[in-house]
């Protein structure tokens, strides 16, 4: 017997059930969507079930994002680039109080090294009265980084958050003049002075400014710990406290800071880590 005579032989409401089912199946898809990229390496993130349902989890002194996909729970976890391969504890903490250890395996990822020639020397080695601006910039930029808002609700997977080529240089171990500085902490965007930049998830802007290393600046948190960072920009188009959705244009790629051209820079901090930007893009 073929598959059509059985069909033939199926009631007319059985046969519209198993037509609503077949057609709704692509919803399941979904869900794959909605975590990042798992990648258990220094730099990236992991992405845990918990097995239990945790009310807060934290890693390393920071609170964890926590994600409910399909009735199940995860966490989602930032790994410094810093991080030594090896086994790693994350602490869960149930309803009850009751605390529980899940351990989970960080391998080695070895990241190129790049040189770059800056023109203004003061970029590379600033004077005492730059440093007194830089230190008070990174102060102001790590109290937006450890920010942690309830109140939003995290998306996990992002648009690109403008149109140019994208570098995969995020964890590059870099070199400016010949000297060893920072591993490069996000992923560079090249595209022409003016492009618009877009949010790449809903989000709050908590932060804007102009700073010495990262140029015309913006914060943008997205809550639960994840905060985006968008650096070297031409023009800020939204202000502190404002409400910023998906594809809305927050300003424009431009080459302030430390540049060698236009680019935007882009930084994803989780948990006060920052990871590859990467692991959260839909395409
Ligand atoms: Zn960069």
């Amino acid at each position: 017997m073929t598959r059509t005579h059985r069909l033939s032989r199926l009631s007319l409401p059985l046969l519209t059930l198993l037509l609503a089912f077949t057609q709704a199946a692509p919803a399941l898809a979904v869900p794959v969507d909605a975590l990042p990229v798992s990648a258990a390496v220094p730099g990236g993130v992991a992405v845990l079930p918990t097995g239990i349902q945790a009310v807060a989890a934290r890693y390393r002194e920071s609170r964890v994002l926590l994600a409910e996909v399909d009735g199940q729970q995860y966490a989602v976890i930032g790994i410094p680039l810093s991080a030594t391969p090896g086994t790693h504890a994350l602490e869960l903490r149930d309803a009850a109080g009751n605390s529980r250890s899940l351990n989970f395996t960080v391998t080695d990822k070895q990241y190129v090294e790049q040189r770059l020639t800056i023109t203004n020397e003061r970029q590379v080695n600033p004077i005492d009265e730059d440093m007194v601006r830089i230190n008070r910039e990174s102060a102001e930029m790590n109290a937006a980084f450890s920010r942690w808002d309830e109140s939003l609700q995290p998306v996990l997977r992002m648009r690109a958050p403008t149109e140019g080529v994208r570098s995969s240089s995020f964890g590059l171990r870099r070199f400016f003049n010949e000297q060893p500085r920072a591993p490069h902490s996000g992923m560079d965007i090249a595209a022409p002075e003016g492009t618009p930049i877009v949010a790449p998830a809903p989000g709050v802007i908590v932060a804007t400014g102009h700073y010495f290393f990262n140029g015309n600046t913006i914060i943008l948190d997205h809550g639960h710990g994840l905060i985006s960072l968008y650096c070297h920009m031409n023009t800020i188009d939204v202000a502190v406290g404002q409400r910023v959705e998906t594809g809305q244009q927050i300003g424009a790629v431009g080459q302030t800071g430390r540049v060698t051209g236009p680019h935007l820079h882009w930084s994803v901090n989780l948990n006060n880590v920052r990871v590859d930007p990467a692991l959260f893009l839909l395409d």
